[in-house]
């Protein structure tokens, strides 16, 4: 019997017979009811901005590798973008990627459709056809630049009842950069990529989405304008909703080095900019924490901050992170935790949670080892670091996705 086993907040979730979440555990054999660790179960997580990669980039993760790792965090559901080959964006397209969904993924995968054709910018994806198929749309990877086309798919995306899910980028604004414009860049001759770029359109999209009414959500916000904008966006009642991702939260452009494992878009901002979505995270501007985990083919991402993909595995590191710099340090509480990565992100997007949970060893202490990843990619910012949580255990519909050796 493990004694030892706090279900969290028991009354809000819908968690397993005691019974047989006990024999479950037993049957691992690495972990012992008499240690006096300190087991807890969890909701099953709920990550809405991962790239899977399939179809089209399998040689940088597959469905079954990335719903695999997303087990591995304790993630039971994930909403996957559509910078795929070919992109989802029209019915023929998205059924590509459904048919390996339904044969591969081993917890539930809810796609984007893409806003635009190829996600180029240039005219809608077939809306009509792809709305009851995706859980919203995004061209997540870029921006739509043009005012008029985010419009129409705001009118498009309301009268199908749909979210727009938006990744901020104004292209005039980048110059070139590959990280944040900030002091690290201008210390070692690097281009910046400047926070107006992102918060430039998330203020133009707070105000289409007042003018429309459409139901709007801003992908990884890293910027303190961004933050400022959303809050007054909400205050004026404006359907708007917006993430960040753990490393925003976690690191500065301070802790930058010459390496790709520090590279992502948008970039590790300033130390300010990290002040302002941690604030943004305890007064609730910001809705959710989702991982964006886009993993890439090692070599891809050995090429110095320069010539490295943009992109990290975060998926299998996202709860430890957290829980470890956010909750140990008492900048917020774990119920607010659980609220960023499960309440809210599945209640925004209708995602249900059923028979779904996970079971975490939270005293357990260890470094973060990027050759142990389930995932194909293995470039993270957090390598090396220390944290405390280990998943034991994470059940999908009442399946076992995955378990401790
Ligand atoms: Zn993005």
């Amino acid at each position: 019997m493990f004694s030892n086993l706090i279900y969290f907040n028991k009354e809000k979730y819908s968690y397993p017979d005691p019974d047989k979440l006990q024999e479950k555990l037993s049957s691992i054999s690495t972990i012992s009811a008499s240690d006096d660790n300190k087991y807890v179960v969890f909701p099953g997580f709920c990550d809405i901005h991962v790239h899977l990669r399939e179809p089209g980039f399998s040689y940088k993760e597959k469905i079954s590798t990335g719903t695999a790792a997303a087990a591995h965090g304790g993630y039971t559901a994930v909403c996957t973008m559509p910078n795929l080959n070919p992109v989802p964006d029209n019915l023929p397209h998205l059924n590509e990627e459904l048919k390996i969904i339904e044969k591969d993924a081993l917890i539930k995968v809810y796609p984007y459709a893409s806003i635009t054709v190829g996600e180029l910018g240039y005219e809608l994806s077939d809306f009509d056809a792809l709305s009851d198929h995706v859980i919203a749309f995004s061209d997540d990877g870029r921006g739509v630049q043009t005012e008029d086309l985010m419009r129409e798919a705001m009118i498009k995306a309301k009268s199908l009842g749909k979210t727009i899910v938006a990744h901020c980028e104004v292209n005039d604004l980048l110059n070139g950069g590959y990280i944040h414009a900030g002091n690290y860049a201008k210390k070692h001759n690097h281009l910046g990529i400047s926070s107006e770029s992102e918060w430039k359109q998330v203020e133009r999209d707070v105000k289409l989405a007042d003018e429309t009414g459409a139901s709007y959500h801003v992908c990884h916000i890293s910027t303190k304008e961004s933050v400022d904008i959303i809050r007054d966006a909400k205050m004026s009642g404006v359907d708007v909703s917006c993430e960040t991702a753990p490393h925003y939260l976690v690191f500065t452009d301070s802790d930058l080095e010459e390496d790709g494992r520090w590279k992502m878009n948008p970039p590790l901002r300033s130390a300010d900019d990290r002040k302002a979505l941690i604030q943004g995270i305890i007064d609730g501007t910001i809705d959710c924490i989702a991982t964006d985990h886009a993993p890439h083919r090692d070599d891809e991402k050995s090429r110095g901050l320069k010539n490295s993909a943009f992109g990290i595995s975060g998926i299998e590191t996202a709860f430890p992170i957290l829980y470890t710099e956010l909750v140990m340090k008492k900048i917020i509480p774990l119920d607010r935790l659980i609220e960023l990565i499960n309440d809210n992100p599945r209640k925004r997007f209708g995602i249900p949670s059923l028979n779904d949970y996970s079971v975490w060893d939270i005293s357990s202490k260890y470094k973060i080892d990027s050759t142990k990843f389930i995932s194909m990619g293995h470039s993270t910012p957090f390598e090396g670091m220390e944290v405390f949580g280990r998943c034991l255990l994470t059940v999908c519909d009442g399946k076992t996705v995955y378990k401790i050796k």
